[in-house]
């Protein structure tokens, strides 16, 4: 027998399930779920679904079908025959179908959609004597040709026409010249025998264009819809939204095949969007817009200001229209119950899509809705706390973008209040942003090349702005409601978005847009407030919003019940490890020294440094060193008291020298005067750090074995601020770390110097003893290799993935620009690897370091240092290996505890646990 490559849905029954996502799309799951599934049985309209196996066989196979396809779709389509009663292509009672996309992920108006198939000449008769509605059938007939020509005839053959010349433009033209003749306004106002003269002209039309009849044949239409939607898999569009979504090529995408039922039978028809909460704050409240009288593709398409479903579900815009709850109470209450049911099926909320037929309630489509990221953590605590779902799942319904969204910048209240509103439209993506206004997705994916912020200002957006959409900081549309294209998208990414703001008057031609009474240019900077749909001129400043929020804190909480990786952070000033420890931070994985020579406050200590860089001996050295001294142990001091109660890890110096040396006149002459040296002298000597590989040279551990002195400084500025701290009632725990270590000899090297300083320490303070670990950094493969030798005398180990990076790889990582964008376009590397660890090869050198390091000792404490250690997938690497903690910036200590959460609940071998997405 051939292989199932279709699945059929309807009547109470379905071959397929949500499960089914990777070999029916998720539409086509979801579709077969509400269809057949006994919890739910929904009034979806019968259809079947391509596989999509078939879409790949499609492309390996010069675009032809599998044997046995034919046959099966036949049968599928005899099913919906007999549930519907009627027949696809006959004269008397047709049946009509549209052909839809489906990928495993939603790609939403990434590819091509046709309805009203089944319609020609030979069974309008039939299906105006059905309905009784002849202006309806025409007016289906002359959608069916405009999409028909456009996706199957034009686009899906490779007719690439051109600007304002594609087909679809030039029937709109004879539909325009019509309306204008007649003094029309609206579509809508067409009578029968306009819109019979239409389909006449647009025949005539096609034909021309197209040097093609369109097809008067059931099947033939069917089959052209069919390779329409694979053909456009590979469409400009789909690619490039697969690029920005990481979605892969291979996939494909399922083909919906599904008798049609028709919104726009007249005033008691309509067809809708809706989410089963509130995709934009979260609410627990239905959520939604609808249309009477329209296709779906209406309502997404932003053309018409939809109305909405409930009276929660109003705004400004659409206040003066009458709620479905008002207009049909008992499809709106049937509507409420499946919300009800999808929500206790699903246990997530729902997006989704329903047409009202003549007072009767169809479904299309549920998902598990796109949010934002204040939306998924509420709906997260709100469905936790309805027992709806397990704290687990609580954990995995909040992405770590998502959780990023919550710190992202706000307007600076202060500054709002005092600033002139400009315009308002609808709150779709929330946030703040200020950038310069672009007007076309060309252009801000231009300026953001050349350095720049943007705002992309569009009348309405299509999926060909996808990519400009993504480049800009946030974007602004005139049209467009809460479903439209734009706030769907923007919704998805968590980008700040206003849309629908009727205020604004776009003058593309002229690169600018008038705002009530104000003019404003390309370039000109703009402010958006997008939880509140409010927008202002010039540029506001931010601020960070989530400390304060009892809900992120609250789902954080939840995290750390959950994960087993400790979070420690990199910090180098009390400020940052305050503002660390505000955000959930366990420690410090890494304070380096050197940072206080650089930035506010360093010019004492940084040219004391540089008078320590520049002696002649050792004995001058001692004397700049001693002067040094009380500002390294007070800043660590600051940093050890922010941590009171944990553990901080403090760097001994790492960079070369010569990055400290003084390059203007000026510096340089005040050096030498304070050495009592001429300048001539000082130029030599600082010339003789100067080195052609400086990340390879005297740096790091070396600095120690060179100048043991230095060591002793900073390791007795440690020790000297930890016990006063500790005699002040502080618990202070400090852990001393060796970098860019290649031999455990170089840490026995260092040991005898910490060894002495300790008890030199103890009896200067009177003191017994204070805790404190002596280890290294594994950032060189060398002692990633021979880790059971460094843990013989290390107590841990903290990966420094930087440098691991650089060397593993042999790439700079300064100099990474030259090469890496085309290592990722040609797909020679998934990505960059300073950003997300490579666990192929230096996860490998990790693995083997843990391993060898604890055979030798088994308590040896292991973390990550480098950037990697706020990276999701890489502290799921991390949580893989066993690490006992990641260590990163302040801003990703709270995605690190949520990363923590999933990666400790993904270890127990649960991989999934939504049940659609
Ligand atoms: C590292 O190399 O990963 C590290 C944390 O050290 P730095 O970035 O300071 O070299
Ligand atoms: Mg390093």
């Amino acid at each position: 027998m051939a292989k199932k490559y279709v699945y059929f849905f309807g009547g109470g029954k379905a071959d397929g399930t949500a499960e089914m996502k990777n070999l029916l799309g998720g539409k086509g799951a979801n579709l077969a779920e509400m269809a057949g599934n006994k919890d739910l049985r929904l009034p979806v309209p019968p259809g079947f679904t391509i596989t999509t196996e078939v879409c790949t066989y499609f492309y390996q196979n010069k675009k032809r079908y599998p044997v046995g396809l034919k046959e099966q779709v036949d049968t599928a389509l005899k099913k919906v025959e007999i549930i519907t009663g009627k027949k696809f292509g006959d004269p008397h009672n047709p049946l009509l179908i549209s052909v839809r996309s489906g990928a495993r992920k939603s790609m939403p108006g990434m590819m091509e959609t046709v309805l009203n198939i089944g319609l020609m000449d030979r069974t309008i008769p039939g299906l105006i004597k059905k309905t009784g509605n002849e202006r309806f059938v025409y007016d289906a007939y002359r959608r069916l040709m405009t999409m028909y020509a456009d996706v199957v005839m034009e686009k899906s053959a490779g007719i690439e026409p051109k600007e304002g010349q594609g087909v679809r433009r030039q029937l709109e033209r004879i539909l325009d010249e019509i309306k204008e003749h007649k003094g029309l306004k609206s579509d809508a106002n067409l009578n029968v025998s306009d819109l019979k003269k239409i389909c006449v002209l647009y025949k005539a039309k096609i034909k021309e264009v197209l040097d093609k009849e369109f097809p008067d044949d059931p099947q033939e239409q069917l089959w052209g819809g069919i390779a329409a939607v694979f053909n456009s898999w590979n469409g400009k569009r789909a690619i490039a939204y697969r690029r920005i979504e990481g979605i892969p090529d291979e996939w494909g995408t399922a083909v919906n095949v599904q008798s049609m039922v028709f919104g726009n039978m007249g005033d008691t028809s309509s067809t809708g969007v809706a989410f089963t909460r509130n995709p934009g704050n979260g609410d627990n409240k239905f959520y939604g817009e609808y249309l009477v009288n329209a296709q779906g593709e209406d309502v997404v398409a932003g053309i018409r200001t939809p109305a909405p479903i409930n009276e929660y579900s109003q705004s400004d815009f659409n206040r003066n229209l009458k709620t479905l709850e008002e207009l049909e109470p008992r499809v709106y209450r049937q509507l409420e119950d499946v919300r009800k049911r999808l929500e206790r099926h699903y246990r997530d909320m729902q997006d989704i899509e329903f047409t009202i037929e003549e007072g009767k309630l169809y479904m299309l489509q549920c998902r598990s809705g796109k949010r934002n990221g204040p939306a998924a953590v509420r709906m997260a605590m709100d469905m936790l706390k309805e027992k709806l779902i397990t704290k687990e799942e609580a954990v995995m319904r909040v992405t770590p973008a998502q959780l990023d969204e919550l710190l992202h910048p706000i307007i600076d209240p202060k500054e709002e209040k005092i600033a002139k509103v400009l315009g308002k439209g609808l709150p779709a993506g929330p946030g703040g942003a200020s950038g310069q206004i672009v007007f076309t997705a060309e252009d801000a994916v231009n300026w953001v090349k050349a350095g720049k912020k943007v705002i992309l200002v569009r009348e309405e957006t299509n999926p060909e702005d996808v990519e400009g959409m993504r480049a800009s900081e946030a974007i602004l549309t005139a049209r467009g409601g809460m479903t439209s294209h734009a706030a769907l998208v923007a919704r998805g990414w968590g980008k700040c978005c206003i849309v629908g703001c009727s205020d604004i008057e776009i003058e593309l031609d002229h690169k600018q847009m008038r705002v009530n009474g104000t003019t404003l240019k390309e370039g000109d900077w703009i402010t958006l407030n997008g939880t509140k749909g409010t927008f202002y001129e010039k540029r506001l400043a931010m601020i960070d919003a989530a400390e304060e929020n009892k809900l992120f804190n609250d789902f954080l909480k939840i995290c750390d019940s959950i994960r087993t990786l400790k979070i420690r952070t990199n910090a180098d000033t009390p400020e940052d490890a305050a503002k660390a420890r505000s955000f959930g931070a366990e420690g410090i994985g890494l304070f380096r020294t050197e940072h206080m020579f650089y930035g506010k406050h360093s010019e004492e200590p940084l040219f004391k440094l540089r008078k320590m860089i520049v002696s002649r001996d050792e004995k001058e050295r001692r004397v700049a060193l001693e002067e040094l001294f009380p500002h390294v142990k007070k800043d660590i001091k600051g940093t050890l008291q922010a941590m009171d109660g944990f553990p901080v890890t403090i760097r001994l110096l790492d960079p070369p020298l010569h990055e400290f040396v003084p390059h203007n006149e000026e510096q340089l002459q005040n050096l030498a005067n304070s050495l009592g040296i001429s300048i001539e002298v000082l130029e030599k000597r600082a010339a003789s750090l100067r080195e052609s590989n400086p990340m390879m040279g005297h740096r790091g551990v070396r600095l120690g074995i060179t100048y043991p002195e230095v060591t002793e400084m900073q390791v007795r500025a440690i020790f000297e601020a930890t016990v006063e701290l500790i005699k002040e009632g502080k618990k202070i725990y400090p852990e001393i770390m060796i970098p860019v270590v290649v031999s455990e000899k170089e840490l026995f090297h260092q040991k005898e110097i910490v060894d002495r300083v300790y008890k030199e320490v103890l009896s200067n303070y009177r003191l017994k003893q204070f805790p404190f670990l002596y280890g290294t950094m594994i950032e060189v493969p060398r002692s990633a290799l021979t880790a059971d030798k460094i843990a013989s005398v290390a107590q841990f180990f903290s990966f420094g993935t930087n440098d691991l990076t650089q060397m593993g790889f042999g790439f700079s990582r300064d100099d990474i620009g030259s090469f890496l964008p085309d290592y990722l376009s040609k797909k020679i590397l998934p990505e960059d690897p300073f950003q997300s660890l490579d666990v192929q090869g230096v996860g490998q050198l990790m693995e083997i370091a843990i391993g060898k390091g604890r055979f030798i000792r088994p308590n040896l404490k292991v973390g990550i240092c480098g950037e990697h250690g706020g990276d999701p997938a890489s502290i799921q690497f991390c949580q893989k290996v066993g690490m006992d903690y990641v260590s990163c910036s302040p801003y990703r200590v709270p995605i690190a505890r949520l990363a923590a959460a999933q990666a400790a609940w993904n270890s127990k071998g649960h991989k999934k646990t939504r049940k659609s997405q």
